[in-house]
């Protein structure tokens, strides 16, 4: 009898939460001890990647870095906002084999999805389909479609697609991109028009595979939470 194959069935998967972030302390102050409290059965980490040059945000490359640093530790990952708090049942955090977006019952939304094919905010994904659709784009500059051009990729590259129902408070920033009065900025706009051209062939130049960061440095913030300051 093979004994290794029954203990390998019950060991815990890991989960890596990566939280893309830039001068919002008033949220990472209540984030984490949120999180740290709510995932308290789950075995994970916590990963703040925080933008520290001066160029236009990137949250999806902030993504990638994250997946980057922390895949040799890790079966899944969770790419976070840092203003959705979750107030369902923590099992929506639990091991999945596929793109699964969380962020579906959200306040700021009416308690619902952005719009009908959102997939920003909480997506839950395993270790192999990250990889198979080469992470998110490095491209998007500033705010907007870099989450619509991953469901994009997953869809490409043949993924099922699921959805679980996650309960979101939102915490209160400024609006911004699409939601501030009507008016789209450049850096918005040149990133639809990204989106609309993207297809299978630039997927695979652009992503993890062509990813470049410096980490100039790395913080433990309490047992489960690092933060590292990084250039993109
Ligand atoms: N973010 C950040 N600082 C910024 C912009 C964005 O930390 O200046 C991070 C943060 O985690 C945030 C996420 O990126 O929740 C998405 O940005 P934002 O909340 O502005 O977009 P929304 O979904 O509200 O339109
Ligand atoms: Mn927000």
């Amino acid at each position: 009898m093979d004994h290794n194959t029954a203990y390998t069935e019950v060991v815990a998967k890991n989960l890596s939460l990566i939280v893309p972030y830039r001068n919002r302390d008033e949220h990472l102050n209540i984030f984490i001890p949120y999180m740290n409290k709510y995932l308290n059965n789950i075995n994970y980490s916590i990963n703040i990647i925080e933008q520290i040059d001066n160029k236009p945000f990137n949250r999806a490359k902030l993504l990638n870095i994250g997946f980057d640093l922390t895949h040799k530790k890790h079966d899944y990952f969770c790419f976070h906002d840092i203003d959705m708090l979750p107030e369902c049942d923590n099992q929506i955090y639990s091991y999945t084999e596929y793109p699964t977006h969380l962020a579906t019952y959200v306040e700021q939304f009416n308690w619902g999805l952005a719009y009908g094919e959102y997939f920003g905010g909480v997506t839950l994904i395993d270790k192999n389909s990250f990889i198979k659709v080469n992470g998110f784009s490095n491209d998007y500059w500033g705010w907007g479609a870099e989450d619509d051009d991953f469901l994009k990729r997953c869809k490409n590259s043949n993924l099922q697609i699921y959805r679980r129902l996650g309960k979101y408070k939102s915490l209160y920033h400024k609006p911004n991109g699409d939601t501030s009065g009507g008016i789209v900025s450049a850096d918005t706009l040149k990133n639809r028009e990204l989106f609309r051209n993207a297809t299978t062939e630039t997927y695979k130049l652009n992503g993890l595979s062509n990813l470049q960061y410096s980490v100039e440095c790395e913080q433990k913030i309490d047992n489960k939470t690092t933060l590292y300051k990084v250039k993109i």
